[in-house]
């Protein structure tokens, strides 16, 4: 065994994939694990679907007993308060640690809004969170959602299914608008009316009131009351230590495609790395995908191998029966080209530029989706005839045609 010491700070899935990455690919020194949360690393996907609707049974990102088997030692309910990158260490609580590389894995926090406080003012990033949440979520109950983002309306959906009335308060003019643009937001806004969450856009939210057994949200058009209020405002990355030790960021820790920052010793992984993707140039995304893919990259890069993070982004969102698929860079694009039917809420996206796939976004069509995504990874050449004709198998597109 080496006497060499591997520092992961931040015990997510960015975090714990790159812990059991080092193991996996042979390293045989120390491997440390500190994250501020009390849980051994968990998944966050089902925390706005599956377990705050109370239905899955377990969300570990490894069991338990993964981290001693392979001797990881994991430290949790501990943060990270100062980095010194000349001297190699951290500050945890009073003692500090050493390192010979350091994986930042921090993620981010809730965004908190000014005067938004109170037991009945909610937030969404943890466990802890969600099971906090959970309690509101019953028949009878009125929850508010600020913010439809991809969050929000996954909120609302899991919140009808368990019986309770949800409003959503969008200030822009369809819900999840940013991610996939006003004609498509409102597909979404018409998925939640008829699922009966009360969608109201263009709304700015200016305060919030706490009256008896419940709370008044005070908005630019009139009063909304609730019992109880969710604040999907969006993340705030977590660099402040970093930032302060002199890493370089911007909208993130700074790293190349290979998640190592230019600080001597010290990666980035997962939501807090602001990552020159060799694909779509610098971005910071809050993909489980990406977080859990560029953790493995961190790791094999942390031990000296030529890597790079060069898959194109990945998400997908589930709200009610319904699951939204996305692959690519949704801007990059000259033409978009729909396969199937928006109106019927049955269709792909594709995003064509320079004559080949360049995203794919879609709804409740895995097939398509997938077929789409191996066309982008191909570049394949491809046109938008191909793609729009529903007779047309996506998946044999790149086939040789049979003599
Ligand atoms: C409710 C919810 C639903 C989601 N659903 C989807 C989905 O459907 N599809 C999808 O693609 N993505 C989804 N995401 C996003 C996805 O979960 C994230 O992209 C992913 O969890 C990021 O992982 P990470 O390891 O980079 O960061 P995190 O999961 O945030 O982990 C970072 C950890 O580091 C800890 N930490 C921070 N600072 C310190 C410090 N100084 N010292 C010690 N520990 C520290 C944090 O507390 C945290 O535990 C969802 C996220 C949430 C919150």
């Amino acid at each position: 065994m080496t006497s060499r010491r591997y520092l992961i700070v931040g015990a997510g899935v960015a975090g714990a994939t790159a812990a059991a990455t080092l193991r996996a690919e042979g390293f045989d020194g120390e491997i440390l694990l500190v994250g501020d949360e009390p849980d051994v690393p968990y998944e966050r996907p089902p925390l706005s679907k599956a377990w705050l609707a109370g239905t899955a049974p377990e969300i570990a990102v490894h069991p338990a007993d993964f981290y001693g088997g392979q001797s990881i030692e994991l430290l949790t309910g501990v943060r990270v308060t100062e980095l010194d990158i000349g001297a190699r260490r951290v500050r945890v609580g009073p003692s500090l640690l050493g390192y010979d590389a350091l994986l930042i894995a921090t993620g981010g926090r809730a965004r908190r809004l000014p005067g938004f406080t109170g037991e009945r003012v909610h937030h969404l990033r943890t466990r802890a969170d969600a099971d906090a949440l959970r309690e509101r979520l019953v028949p009878g109950e009125r929850l508010a959602v600020l913010g439809g983002g991809v969050l929000g309306c996954e909120v609302a959906a899991t919140a009808r299914g368990l019986g309770a009335d949800v409003v959503v308060l969008e200030m822009a003019g369809m819900p999840m608008e940013r991610v996939v643009g006003p004609e498509l937001g409102a597909v979404f806004a018409g998925i939640h009316r008829v699922a009966g969450v009360d969608v109201r856009c263009g709304v700015h939210v200016e305060s919030v009131e706490e009256i008896a057994g419940g709370l008044v949200v005070h908005t630019d058009q009139g009063p909304v009351e609730c019992g109880a209020l969710l604040v999907a405002a969006g993340l705030v990355r977590d660099t402040d230590v970093w930032e302060a030790a002199g890493v370089p960021c911007a909208d993130g820790v700074l790293v190349d495609a290979g998640c190592r920052t230019t600080a001597p010793g010290v990666f980035a992984a997962g939501d807090v790395a602001a990552h020159d993707h060799p694909r779509h140039g610098r971005t910071r995304v809050e993909h489980h995908d990406t977080a859990k893919r560029q953790g493995a990259v961190a790791a094999r890069a942390m031990l000296g191998h030529d890597v790079e993070h060069d898959v194109p982004h990945w998400f997908w969102s589930d709200q009610y029966t319904h699951t939204l698929q996305s692959c690519g860079d949704l801007a990059d694009t000259d033409e978009f080209v729909v396969r199937g039917s928006v109106a019927d809420r049955s269709f792909v996206r594709f995003g064509l530029r320079d004559g080949r796939v360049a995203s794919v976004l879609g709804l409740d069509r895995p097939r398509e989706v997938m077929a789409g995504r191996k066309l982008l990874l191909a570049g394949h050449p491809v046109t938008a005839e191909q793609l729009r004709d529903e007779s047309v198998d996506l998946r044999r597109v790149m086939r040789p045609a049979r003599a």
